[in-house]
């Protein structure tokens, strides 16, 4: 490789992540999505089924399916505790959540 040398004259001194406070991240809201539609539901749209967890940019939900192609409902915060709510996106939100706790 001698792109390392081309590098080299980026200045190596700084450091983009010093002048960043220790400030925590963001936190980041988990958001329903769902393959399927609620037909002829009335008023706003509504998953049908299961209902999974998504991030926004993220292509895949918590659990791990890829849900490109599934509805997005920015109104609906994922809650695990629904009975309609995927058991594993459920215990991965806990999971991090318990993780940013410590
Ligand atoms: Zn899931």
């Amino acid at each position: 490789m001698t792109l390392s040398s081309v590098m080299a004259d980026v200045s190596p001194k700084r450091h983009p992540d010093r002048r960043a406070p220790a400030a925590p991240a963001p936190a980041r809201t988990w958001i329903s999505v769902a393959p399927h539609l609620q037909p002829r539901h009335v008023g706003d749209r509504a998953p049908w089924g299961v209902v999974h967890a998504g991030l926004s940019g993220s292509t895949k939900t918590a659990c791990g399916l890829p849900r490109t192609t599934w509805f997005v409902f920015w109104h609906l915060p994922f809650d695990g505790r629904k009975p309609e709510a995927c058991r594993p996106c459920a215990h991965r939100l806990a999971e991090l959540s318990r993780r940013d706790a410590d």
